[in-house]
């Protein structure tokens, strides 16, 4: 056994998921991992038990792929950096947000050498700028946080966003639905999706949702303002229960939605 090998790097607590799906791939005794998880103690304990497990260790590792920048996924590379010689990749237009040190960017077409094998590098945007998936064949697709099974994944989810995300992943869920219906999700948190692309239409589907109830607000009241908007749309927890970051990110998404209707 090769790889994707699962190692389950648990998260602190808050509101984000209780843990990460780390994917190991062995060549020989060296390993290559993507997405190592948060930069916590009983993360990288978790990811040295899981690496023992396998008969390698975090010193042997060689390439880190990260499928984006969040605190959930990347960081924890920069504890195994320094640890080992390895190579931290991460997609272009993550950079920007960042925290720890990344030695070379990829991009959809890219090809990247994971334990025995080459995989080719899928662009996926949308959840953030530089979000991306791995195709491994026969063993799945890495899907990060694009394509998870019973979270419905935030969009534009960086600091530096260009364009409008919501246009940037409905066109990654119509890719992925067509390209690779018949792998198995390897998804960033919780279980392995086996119908890409019911879920691919799922997740359109709400976001399209929204969109609907933009153009309905707008036609009602055309000068409507972002702030206009949003309290009249249909939120997951109900408008009333945004606070900080989430409040921040429904009015974003607000404006890219009003966006897309003007288009
Ligand atoms: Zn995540």
């Amino acid at each position: 056994m090769t790889g994707p090998v699962r190692i389950e790097i648990p998260t602190p607590p808050g509101p984000h998921p209780p843990a990460t799906n780390c994917y190991a791939f062995l060549a020989g005794d060296a390993v290559d991992l993507v997405d190592p998880g948060w930069d916590d103690p009983a993360s990288l304990a978790a990811l040295e038990a899981g690496l023992a497990g396998l008969g390698t260790s975090v010193d042997r590792v060689r390439t880190i792929v990260a499928t984006h920048w969040h605190v959930d996924h990347l960081p924890l590379s920069a504890r195994v950096r320094e640890r080992s010689a390895a190579r931290v990749l991460l997609g272009r237009g993550d950079e920007l947000d960042a925290a720890v040190p990344v030695d070379g960017l990829l991009a959809d077409g890219d090809e990247v050498v994971l334990g025995d094998r080459p995989v080719r590098v899928v662009g996926a945007p949308g959840h953030t700028p530089g979000s991306l998936c791995l195709d491994l064949g026969d063993d799945g697709l890495v899907t990060g946080d694009t394509l998870l099974a019973e979270i419905n994944p935030g969009i534009g989810l960086s600091f530096h966003v260009e364009g409008n995300p919501i246009r940037d992943y409905l066109a990654t869920l119509e890719r992925l639905a067509r390209d690779f219906a018949h792998r198995t999700g390897l998804p960033g948190h919780g279980p392995d999706l086996h119908d890409l692309p019911s879920r691919c239409a799922e997740l359109a589907a709400h976001h399209r949702a929204r969109s609907a109830e933009v153009v309905a607000v707008l036609a009602r009241h055309p000068d409507a303002t972002v702030d206009e908007i949003a309290p009249q749309l249909t939120w997951t927890g109900g408008w009333e229960s945004l606070r900080d970051v989430s409040l921040r990110s429904a009015l974003r998404q607000t404006a890219w939605h009003r966006e897309l209707a003007a288009s």
